[in-house]
C-alpha cells in the first residue's frame, strides 16, 4: 500500500534545548509496516543527550511557569495552526510509518491533534476551584493550581501524532516543560513537527527524544529532576514505570490498555450493531485501547448478528493498491502480527470456540492479519480476557443481562465499554453498574476533546483530554493570609 503522492524528506533530528540535533545515541530501524521496508535509520538520543535535555527542561521551567494562561493559550494556538498548515505532510507520515491509510490520518488524526491543542488553550483560561474566604476567622484562604516541573511524556504507537497532542497540549498549559518521548516504531511525525515546536516556543520548553524504552525511555523515568512521567503504554510498561518512580517519588500519570465490552441486547438496533462493530472493533486494525473487541450478545439476537457481522468483517478493506480504498492498515510489525496470531492459533485450539470469518496472516508484503471474528468465546477464555491489540473480535452469548454485566465487569482492564439497546431506561441501568472511564450507549470509541478519557483498575488513572487532564498535569496548593479583623 504505496503512500500517495510525494512522500516529505524524512525528519532526523531531534530537539534538545532549543536546537535541532542528530541523535548520538544506537540508531533504531524505522519500517513501513505496510511493505516491511527499511525506511530510515534513525540515530536515538545518547544518555548524555538525555541529560541536557532534562536539565534543560528545568532550566526552562521557571520562565515557562510564569506565563500567563493567555501567554502560553497563545503558544498552543499557534502549534495547532501550524499542524492543520502540514496536515497533509503529516499525515503523509504517519501513513508511512504506521501504515494507516493516508486518507483516515488526514481525516481522522490530524485534526484530532489540533483540536486538543485548541481546547487546552482554552480550557487553561476557564479554570475552576474553590472559592477564596475567611475559613479560618482572621485568616483569608486561596487556592492555587500551579505546574509540576519537568515532565516525562511517554507515547505507544498507535496514533503517534494524537498520542503526542493528547501529553504535550495539556502538560505545555498547566505551566510545565516537557521531555516527549515517541514509541521507537513511531518518532515520524513529531520529529516532523520539532522545527516548528522550536520556532513557537522558549529554548527547553519542550524536547523531543527518541529511543526505546529500555534506554531512554527508563533514564528518563529514572531521572530525579523529572517530576511526573506520563506514560500511554501496555500494563507492563506502566508497572516498570511505577516501580522505577517509587525510588525518586514521582507522580505518574498512566493510560494503559483496554479490553472493551460490548454489551448487544434482543432490542438493539441490528443494523447499528453490525455498523458499530465493523468500524470500531477493527478501527486502526484493532491497534486501539478502546476497540470494540469483547461481544456479549443477547440470546435473542445472537444467530442473527453473527451471520450478518460475519460478512460485513469479511467486507473490510485492506492491502490494497489505493489508499481510498483501504478501510484498515496493518499491525505495526512483525512481531505484533505474529503475537495476534498467536493468540487467535490458541483460541481455536479449544473446540468450543468457530471461527467465523478471518484467523489467518494476510499473504503478501506487510504486516497485515485478517480480521477476524471468532464465536463461541466463554468468560474464562484467554483471547476474551486478554488484550490482543490487533483485528480481533469475540463473540459470547449471554441470556439474562445481569449476566453479561457481571461478565463485563470480570476483567482487569477498566478503559472504555459500551450497550447497545433502544431501551434507554435499560442502557442508563447498565452504564451506571460498568466499571469503565467511558461508556457508550448504541456507538462506541468516539471522543471529545472536553470529555475525560482514561481508565479504571489495570487500565491506569491518568486522565487524558479535558480539564481533568490539566489537572493531572498540575499541583492544587494553599496560600493563606492572616489579617486583622475589622470591628
Ligand atoms: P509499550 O508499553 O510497549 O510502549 C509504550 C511506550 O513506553 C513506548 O514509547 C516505549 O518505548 C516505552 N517504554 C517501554 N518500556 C519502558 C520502560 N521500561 N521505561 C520507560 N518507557 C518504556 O506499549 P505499545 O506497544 O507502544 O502500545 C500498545 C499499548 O498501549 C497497549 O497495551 C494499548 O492498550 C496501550 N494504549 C493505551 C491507550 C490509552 O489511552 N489507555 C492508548 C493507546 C495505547
Amino acid at each position: 500500500m504505496p503512500a500517495p503522492a510525494s512522500i516529505p524528506a524524512l525528519p532526523r533530528d531531534l530537539l534538545i534545548g532549543g536546537r535541532l540535533v542528530l541523535g548520538e545515541g544506537p540508531t533504531e530501524a524505522i519500517v513501513n509496516p505496510a511493505t516491511g521496508e527499511l525506511l530510515s535509520a534513525l540515530a536515538e538520543a545518547s544518555l548524555d543527550q538525555v541529560e541536557t535535555a532534562v536539565l534543560g527542561a528545568q532550566r526552562a521551567f521557571a520562565g515557562w511557569s510564569r506565563t500567563t494562561p493567555a501567554q502560553r493559550a497563545t503558544a498552543l494556538l499557534a502549534i495547532a495552526d501550524a499542524i492543520d498548515a502540514r496536515a497533509d505532510d503529516l499525515a503523509r507520515l504517519e501513513a508511512l510509518n504506521c501504515g494507516k491509510p493516508f486518507h483516515l490520518a488526514l481525516q481522522d488524526d490530524l485534526p484530532a491533534a489540533s483540536d486538543v491543542f485548541r481546547f487546552f488553550a482554552g480550557a487553561v483560561r476557564c479554570q475552576q476551584g474553590q472559592l477564596a474566604g475567611e475559613y479560618v476567622p482572621g485568616h483569608t484562604s486561596m487556592v492555587r493550581r500551579d505546574p509540576v516541573g519537568v515532565v516525562a511524556s511517554i507515547a505507544p504507537w498507535n496514533y503517534p501524532l494524537m498520542m503526542a497532542a493528547w501529553k504535550i497540549a495539556p502538560a505545555l498549559a498547566a505551566g510545565n516543560t516537557l521531555v516527549f518521548k515517541p514509541s521507537e516504531h513511531t518518532p515520524l511525525s513529531i520529529l516532523a513537527l520539532a522545527p516548528v515546536l522550536a520556532e513557537i516556543l522558549p529554548p527547553g520548553v519542550i524536547n523531543i527524544l527518541c529511543g526505546g524504552g529500555d534506554g531512554v525511555g527508563s533514564q528518563l523515568v529514572g531521572h530525579p529532576k523529572v517530576r511526573l512521567v506520563s506514560l500511554t503504554g501496555d500494563i507492563v510498561t506502566g508497572q516498570k514505570i511505577l516501580q522505577s518512580a517509587a525510588r525518586t517519588l514521582k507522580r505518574t500519570h498512566l493510560e494503559l490498555g483496554g479490553k472493551a465490552p460490548v454489551i448487544v441486547c434482543d432490542d438493539a438496533d441490528l443494523d447499528a450493531v453490525i455498523e458499530g462493530v465493523r468500524t470500531h472493533g477493527y478501527y486502526n486494525a484493532g491497534q486501539d485501547c478502546t476497540a470494540a473487541c469483547r461481544l456479549y450478545v443477547q440470546a435473542g439476537i445472537h444467530d442473527r448478528l453473527l451471520g450478518r457481522l460475519g460478512e460485513a468483517v469479511a467486507s473490510l478493506r485492506f492491502a490494497q493498491r489505493r489508499d481510498q480504498d483501504n478501510e484498515i492498515g496493518p499491525l505495526i510489525s512483525a512481531r505484533q502480527r505474529d503475537r495476534v496470531a498467536s493468540f487467535v492459533e490458541r483460541a481455536l485450539s479449544q473446540p468450543h470456540i468457530e471461527r467465523i470469518t478471518g484467523a489467518a496472516v494476510h499473504s503478501g508484503p506487510g504486516f497485515y492479519y485478517q480480521p477476524t471474528l471468532l464465536a463461541g468465546c466463554r468468560q474464562s477464555d484467554e483471547i476474551v480476557q486478554r488484550e490482543v491489540f490487533g483485528p480481533v473480535v469475540t463473540v459470547t452469548r449471554f441470556d439474562e443481562l445481569e449476566q453479561a454485566v457481571e461478565w463485563a465487569n470480570d476483567s482487569e482492564y477498566g478503559l472504555a465499554s459500551s450497550v447497545w439497546t433502544q431501551n434507554l431506561d435499560k442502557a442508563l441501568q447498565v452504564a451506571a453498574r460498568l466499571q469503565y472511564g467511558c461508556t457508550w450507549i448504541n456507538t462506541h470509541f468516539m471522543l471529545a476533546s472536553e470529555m475525560p478519557h482514561g481508565g479504571l483498575k489495570r487500565s491506569g488513572y491518568g486522565k487524558d483530554l479535558s480539564s481533568d487532564s490539566l489537572q493531572d498535569y498540575s499541583v492544587v496548593r494553599h496560600i493563606m493570609a492572616r489579617h486583622g479583623s475589622l470591628p
